[in-house]
């Protein structure tokens, strides 16, 4: 058995299609950061030595634009007037903002002391060429594609997209689009699941619906498994027609768990068979999306290639009293509001919703996070920290 992680192939992108993917190869400074010691205000550079005391008056011998260096030296009692983004010319040490200026008489007045380095980012000061500024395994997000865009990067590597694939199983699950039974029940996890999996930057590939029957669920399973992950839902329980397990064992499936303590999501498996991993996740819509979040995704995003995957919790204050039966983990569906007062010094309050169990989709729609009850808490008060996690 192979545990190590497979690594997905890469393939090349455009800077401006590399949103969300993730990154195959390193990103150098191709020059100092920034390139020539830049002003970062409107104003005069100055030698500060000469601002020492002021009012005082200094001679402007030229002007410096963004874009363009002035060619002189600043020499003492001279200035140079320069706009914001331009390169400070030799001799000055710092930038007096337009606001603490004034002609008067031909020269500029200077009403404002300043110390050496004011308004001014030295060269190379926020990184130095050749410096490493992003590695492989980073998510691009805005920002690194601001980095690139910045040192000229247009060709990105990535890994490519893992395709997962999505089996809902239960003899009484229906298309959306068919008209159900009485007794039956529209397939509405594997829109959830696409959609998870649209948001974590994967290919979702539905397989249509298996039913409660060995053979076909076979037949199903062994077209997910050519995907880089399978995602089930259904079929993981007790009950006699949860075959999930078992057609998995067929196909000589490494099991790395098969339940966790959680509720909703008690009976969540997890494996690899194939040179594929799965998730057996639990039928009920709500387990299905909780597991996805807390299991699938960060499995999903290792996959991926992205080599940082934190799992981040919120906390907020308790809006009521909470009395529940101890022993397994909860994430209850509930509604995070923001502080009364200011947001800086107060808490988002959170809520519970009601709910009916791990069927009530609307319940879901209620709510904007999922509250956090740790295993053996069986009350909680009106007031306390809780951990929330936002959905
Ligand atoms: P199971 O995990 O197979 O025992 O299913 C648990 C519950 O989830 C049952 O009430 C199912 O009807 C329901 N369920 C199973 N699959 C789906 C699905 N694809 N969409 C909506 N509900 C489902
Ligand atoms: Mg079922």
């Amino acid at each position: 058995m192979s545990t190590a992680l497979p690594t997905l192939a890469r393939e090349t992108v455009l800077l401006s299609e590399s949103l969300g993917r993730v990154l195959a190869e390193s990103i150098h400074a191709d020059r100092d950061f920034p390139p020539f010691p830049r002003a970062t205000r409107d104003g005069f550079a100055v030698r500060s030595a000469d601002v020492a005391q002021v009012p005082v008056q200094v001679r402007r011998i030229g002007e410096a634009r963004a874009g363009e260096a002035f060619a002189g030296i600043v020499a003492a009692m001279q200035c140079v007037e320069i706009m914001t983004g331009a390169p400070v010319p030799a001799g000055a040490d710092a930038v007096v903002m337009v606001e603490y200026t004034a002609e008067r008489d031909g020269q500029i007045e200077i009403s404002r002391e300043i110390s050496p380095g004011q308004n001014i980012v030295p060269q190379g000061s926020e990184s130095q060429r050749g410096a490493i500024l992003l590695t492989p395994g980073r998510r691009i997000g805005y920002a690194e594609i601001a980095m690139m865009a910045a040192v000229g990067k247009q060709d990105i590597a990535v890994y490519r997209l893992p395709r997962v694939a999505i089996l809902p199983t239960g003899d009484e699950v229906v298309e959306v689009d068919a008209a159900p039974g009485p007794y039956q029940i529209r397939n509405s996890n594997s829109y959830s699941l696409q959609a998870q999996v649209s948001s974590a930057h994967a290919i979702p590939v539905p397989i249509g619906i298996a039913p409660d029957r060995e053979e076909r669920l076979r037949e199903m399973i062994a077209e997910g498994l050519r995907a880089d992950l399978l995602l089930l839902s259904g079929g993981v329980s007790m009950g006699k027609f949860d075959l999930v397990e078992k057609v998995l064992e067929s196909f000589d499936a490494d099991f790395f768990f098969d339940g966790v303590a959680i509720q909703p999501g008690r009976p969540l498996v997890f494996g690899r068979a194939q040179g594929a991993f799965f998730f057996g996740l639990p039928g009920n819509p709500l387990s299905t999306m909780v597991t996805f979040e807390l299991f699938a995704r960060t499995a999903l995003a290792l996959l991926s290639g992205e080599s940082d995957v934190p799992q981040l919790f919120l906390r907020a204050r308790l809006a009521k009293d909470l009395r529940r039966k101890p022993g397994l983990t909860a994430f209850l569906p509930a509604r995070l509001q923001p502080p009364e007062g200011d947001p800086a010094v107060s808490a988002p309050v959170v809520s519970v919703v009601e709910w009916k169990g791990s069927g009530d989709i609307a319940a879901l729609i209620r709510a904007n996070c999922y509250l956090v009850v740790p295993e053996e808490t069986e009350e909680l008060s009106a007031g306390e920290w809780v951990a929330v996690l936002p959905r």
